[in-house]
């Protein structure tokens, strides 16, 4: 039995170990930390269960047409001030929680893994608040969301775009109805490893003699636009955007760490395939001044009637500011093309295999100031710049 012909295809979005009747299936890390199946071929009976419940072999089946509504959005300053964006995530779950219906996230667990999680009150939904950006690990996530679809109960299920995906053509696969589901994708940049990751996580607690007890990518205390990272150890330590913080960041924004196929992302587009898509509004300060604040801006794009029906109720609430606007308004990349691959990324990991964390993050990174590492480093943020703005144009 063979899933896909090139490993690189693999979205590791689990719907074929969650539809496994033989838990034949097991999602292994590969050496970038990135979670591919295999097979145990002793158990396998041939079913072709998870062939039937894989993105890669039933390609755009769960897309929608396009948009059909576009809005800007800020919640509660409160809310905003613990989300990355305008806080469109919490007023779309507070619906949800409020009619009894599930909400499935992504939370840290205590070793500052990132996994799927379900919550049924505000309390465990707000775990999910903030972006990790880093592959979620789905786990039991979609073979639970059957059951209770199954049950007749509602479920809000919020990831990126291929995790969507994954969730409904694991459903189409177990021939479950999905009139109960409603589905957010993020508007997805790629996901960096989690090996990475947890190298880091790692580095800074020997850094700073404490385990790391709470990690913000997004920190809005010193505004939204700039990325700011937060990390609060449990000695007592707070620390925000020292030079150990920015490491990881700095990586991800070189588009290096990415998993392959973010680089040639089919979801990269506007039909998408949640019912709802959410986002940053970037630029959207320059059209209109209602929206000039640094607290953060959703956008969020409903994609099909479900979701309008969705929003529709949502929106009732006089506590949220929301415009809408036309689509053209909108001017982010990953609604077009996929991230590009940085020229250095098959170097980047090869030195990682064979020199280390350590090794790479100080040529990579920024971390390390010499004059050498500074220059090399510059030339190859440059030329990625250079092919993106070209790639724009
Ligand atoms: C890996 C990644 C890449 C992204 N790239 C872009 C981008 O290029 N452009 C853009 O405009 N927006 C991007 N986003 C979305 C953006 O960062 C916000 O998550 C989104 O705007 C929602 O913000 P919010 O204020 O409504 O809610 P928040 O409270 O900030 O959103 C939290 C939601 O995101 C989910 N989530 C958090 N981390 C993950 C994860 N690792 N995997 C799956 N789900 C997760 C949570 O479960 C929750 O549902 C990305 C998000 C992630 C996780
Ligand atoms: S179902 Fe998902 S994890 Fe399994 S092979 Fe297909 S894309 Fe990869
Ligand atoms: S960029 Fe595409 S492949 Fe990568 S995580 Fe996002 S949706 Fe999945």
């Amino acid at each position: 039995m063979r899933l896909f012909e090139n490993k690189k295809e693999c979205f590791g979005c689990g719907a074929c170990a969650n539809i496994c009747p033989k838990n034949a299936i097991f999602m292994m890390p590969d050496e970038q930390g990135f979670l591919y199946p295999k097979i145990n071929e002793e158990l396998c009976v041939n079913c072709n269960l998870c062939k039937m419940s894989c993105q890669i072999q039933n390609e755009n089946e769960v897309k929608n047409d396009g948009a059909v509504k576009c809005y800007g959005f800020k919640n509660e300053d409160i809310i905003r001030m613990k989300s990355s964006s305008g806080g469109a995530y919490t007023a779309i779950s507070d619906k949800i929680l409020f009619q009894g219906g599930a909400c499935y996230g992504s939370v840290f667990t205590d070793s500052n893994d990132v996994i799927f999680q379900k919550a049924r009150t505000k309390c465990e939904r707000d775990l999910f608040l903030g972006s990790k950006y880093v592959q979620s690990d789905i786990r039991n996530s979609y073979f639970d969301i059957g059951v209770e679809l199954k049950n007749q109960e509602r479920v809000l299920f919020t990831g990126t775009p291929c995790q969507v995906a994954g969730l409904k053509q694991f459903l189409k696969a177990k021939k479950i109805s999905m009139e109960h589901l409603i589905t957010i994708d993020l508007l997805c940049h790629g996901v960096p490893s989690p090996k990475l990751w947890k190298d880091y996580i790692r580095f800074l607690e020997k850094k700073n003699r404490g385990k790391v007890m709470g990690y913000s990518f997004r920190d809005k205390e010193h505004g939204w636009s700039g990325y700011h990272i937060k990390v609060e150890y449990d000695n007592g330590l707070v620390e925000c955007d020292s030079r150990e913080d920015l490491i990881f960041t700095s990586l991800f924004s070189m588009d290096l760490i990415l998993r392959p196929t973010c680089y040639k992302c089919p979801y990269s587009c506007k039909e998408r395939c949640g019912d709802i898509t959410i986002g940053d509004y970037w630029g959207i300060h320059q059209v209109d001044q209602d929206f000039a604040d640094e607290k953060g801006i959703s956008l969020i794009i409903v994609n099909n009637k479900k979701g309008n029906q969705v929003m529709k109720d949502v929106l009732d609430n006089p506590l949220y500011t929301w415009k809408e606007y036309p689509y053209n308004y909108v001017s982010q990349p990953n609604l077009t093309y996929p991230t590009l691959k940085n020229l250095v990324t098959d170097l980047f990991w090869m030195q990682y295999r064979k020199k280390g964390f350590l090794w790479i993050v100080q040529k990579y990174s920024g971390y390390n100031n010499s004059f050498i590492n500074r220059m090399e480093r510059s030339i190859v943020f440059r030329i990625h710049s250079w092919r993106n703005k070209r790639r724009e144009k």
